[in-house]
């Protein structure tokens, strides 16, 4: 695992699969954007550890809930978990197709809140596509859009074939997309 730091105030954990993880020390609120592959656990406690007492992360938000966004959800004791209200909904209507794997179903245990329009910093943008409650976050202070799997780094978008996916919504997800005025792309796989 790979720590970078992406602005005087946000943390980027890379690890297994590309996947990324994010930490804003945005004040009274501490808070970490997708909680990736729970393979990089021990890693994880420990570089993140370097950087804050886990026990004062207050916010964990979801870009969507795939295993590997997800995956250590249970090392921030104090915080609340959030997701968008059609994330949500898809899980507990379809945990496995939500997840993705089946030991992250059964171990997933976390009362999720639906997200506002506004958290923190962070303005919640909805972008259905590569699963129907998808979520970006834009940082707009620094200039950040947190893009989850709707968009990577190499101008690759998410795949939208997966049982939650909303292949015909993305197209209008990306359009709503450059209405934002992003510097720094912070996306969920550096691919
Ligand atoms: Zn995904």
């Amino acid at each position: 695992m790979k720590v970078d730091k992406i602005s005087d105030n946000v943390w980027k954990f890379t690890g297994t699969d590309h996947v990324n993880i994010y930490y804003i020390d945005a004040g009274d609120d501490k808070i970490i954007i997708d909680a990736g592959n729970r393979a990089d656990r021990q890693q994880l406690l420990t570089l993140l550890g370097n950087l804050i007492d886990l026990r004062e992360i207050d916010i964990v938000i979801f870009t969507h809930l795939h295993y590997d966004h997800i995956g250590n959800f249970d090392i921030f004791p104090n915080a609340q978990f959030y997701a968008s209200a059609k994330e949500i909904a898809d899980y507990n209507h379809k945990r496995e197709e939500a997840v993705l794997n089946p030991s992250i179903v059964d171990k997933f245990s976390v009362d999720l809140k639906p997200l506002p329009e506004r958290i923190g910093p962070l303005d919640v943008v909805e972008v259905p596509g590569h699963t129907a409650g998808s979520v970006c976050l834009m940082y707009p202070e620094k200039k950040i859009l947190f893009s989850g799997d709707t968009m990577f780094s190499k101008k690759q978008l998410g795949r939208t074939d997966l049982p939650t996916s909303a292949p015909g919504k993305l197209n209008d997800s990306l359009i709503k997309l450059l209405d934002y005025d992003f510097k720094t792309l912070a996306p969920g796989h550096d691919y």
